[in-house]
């Protein structure tokens, strides 16, 4: 069994989608049961998102958005399936659109917009998206069957970024997948339900997650991720022109680096297989002779280096918690974390010098004038007492990050980092890494960013040799000498 999953690029348009088929009859190849999970038509998430947006805001524009949407689909289906094939899948994607009207409609009259709300209209997106293609393979006479993920996964009701239930998932999908017969299942990515019904969504990018989820249950002999890059790379092809795919890369590497700027895959998409080492394919839809890169548990030596990628995260904030009043005294770490996570604000990066007088916290920059509210709040009494200071609040700042499972008992590592960063005259604010080895962090001005990550990747990735055009004239005896030297 393989699952294969086709991001919103993938199968933006019948072109793209026709290059799916072919990949997919490829694969037909290898196995009799192939999972096929898509992602919506590219750009529908989004649009569905302003349309919701709009409707809350008693717009009547957002009237112009669904008709949009509309169009896109049912224009899709006419380039996709002979003119004889069309009418069911017509009137289905009609009555999709119908639905998703209905819902806005109604968001529009209460001018009200909840999470629940948001995710029972993004669901569409996949909805349409598989529907169309399942049709596209009847037309062509593939056998395939359409299954709603949400009878598959069970999530709670964190509508938004749904948490899964995997024991009664997994149960779900090995039940469903056990009498079932061979061919594709044409998947929505992205959604599930809740334990009363309710329609989820797993977070922006999903449909990654999806795919894993499903290739873990079925016990898949690789879950692909196709996409419209060639795999993971070295830093941001954006800021880093040298930057290099990486072929092979760990399951730990992987996760560190997805957490960052490298967003080829979505970070919980890993952890599902990593427990059954199950590979991960990154593929390029439209260059599917690259090799792409593959995630897994063999640690092959790559490029030799001892890093295998650097990436960074903008926006980032750094609170400082510090005072003398916390010197040997237990108990404010605990506070400080506890009040974070009541207003749901997710920790970046943590760092607190040996000597106690401050602790020192990353986390996104828009949460930053709710953190300072609610931590100097929750140590009134302190500051007034004068025991600590009120919050340091720092914006504008980026954590750049090297990773690679090899730096771990490798030293000099973080010498050759700072040294690069110290030489290009780029200021280190704070330094965090974790005792797995596995990554070093450092806090940096945003508008450092870009010089920062191509020093790095010059210091750690690219040849110190320079190239050297070497013109000699007349072989005699120095320069035979020279010669016979340079071929050793
Ligand atoms: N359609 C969702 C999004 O745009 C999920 C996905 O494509 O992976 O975020």
């Amino acid at each position: 069994m393989q699952v294969l999953k086709f991001g919103g690029s993938s199968v933006a348009n019948a072109n793209n989608i026709n290059r799916v088929i072919s990949i997919l009859q490829n694969a037909a190849q290898k196995d009799e049961q192939i999972v096929v999970v898509l992602s919506e038509f590219g750009g529908i998430t989004d649009t569905l998102i302003e349309a919701g947006n709009l409707a809350s805001m008693a717009d009547i524009l957002y009237e112009e958005k669904l008709l949009l949407i509309e169009h896109r689909h049912l224009d899709a289906v006419r380039d996709l399936i002979p003119i004889d094939k069309q009418s069911g899948v017509l009137s289905r994607v009609k009555k999709l659109c119908n639905e998703i009207e209905d819902i806005c409609k109604g968001v529009f009259l209460l001018k009200e917009l909840s999470a629940h709300t948001k995710d029972s209209i993004t669901s569409y997106g996949e909805i349409l998206s598989t529907q169309i293609f399942s049709a596209k393979l009847d037309s062509l006479g593939i056998n395939n069957t359409w299954k709603d993920s949400r009878q598959l996964i069970v999530t709670n009701s964190e509508f938004g970024r749904a948490t899964v239930d995997f024991a009664a998932t997994n149960r779900k999908v090995t039940e469903y997948f056990s009498s079932a017969k061979p061919g594709f299942f044409v998947i929505p990515g992205f959604i599930g339900s809740d334990k009363n019904g309710n329609t989820t969504t797993l977070g922006r990018g999903g449909s990654d997650y999806t795919a894993s989820i499903l290739g873990a249950a079925l016990k898949a002999s690789v879950v692909e991720i196709w996409t419209d890059v060639s795999g993971m790379m070295t830093a941001d092809p954006g800021l880093v022109s040298n930057a290099k795919i990486i072929q092979h890369i760990s399951y730990e590497e992987a996760m560190e680096l997805s957490h960052f700027g490298a967003k080829v895959i979505y970070p919980r998409t890993i952890q599902p297989v990593m427990s059954q080492t199950i590979p991960i394919l990154i593929k390029n839809t439209f260059s599917p002779g690259d090799e792409g890169t593959r995630v897994h548990n063999e640690i092959h030596n790559g490029n030799g280096n001892s890093i295998r990628g650097i990436s960074s995260i903008n926006n980032l904030a750094l609170l400082s918690l510090q005072g003398a009043g916390m010197v040997g005294i237990p108990g404010f770490s605990k506070r400080l974390f506890e009040a974070l996570s009541n207003a749901k604000i997710n920790v970046i990066l943590i760092n607190q010098s040996s000597s106690e007088y401050s602790i020192c916290v990353g986390i996104e920059s828009m949460f930053a004038d709710k953190a300072k509210e609610i931590i100097d709040d929750t140590f009134s009494y302190e500051i007034e007492t004068k025991k600590v200071e009120e919050l340091i609040v720092e914006k504008s700042l980026a954590i750049i990050a090297v990773v690679g499972d090899k730096m771990k008992n490798h030293p000099g590592i973080s010498g050759k980092m700072f040294g690069a960063l110290g030489r290009n005259g780029v200021n280190v604010r704070a330094i965090a890494q974790g005792s797995s080895e596995r990554n070093i962090s450092a806090v940096i001005a945003v508008s450092d960013v870009k010089k920062a990550i191509n020093v790095l990747h010059e210091e750690f990735f690219e040849t110190t040799y320079k190239q050297v055009n070497l013109f000699i004239t007349g072989t005699g005896n120095v320069g035979g000498k020279l010669l016979a030297q340079l071929q050793h």
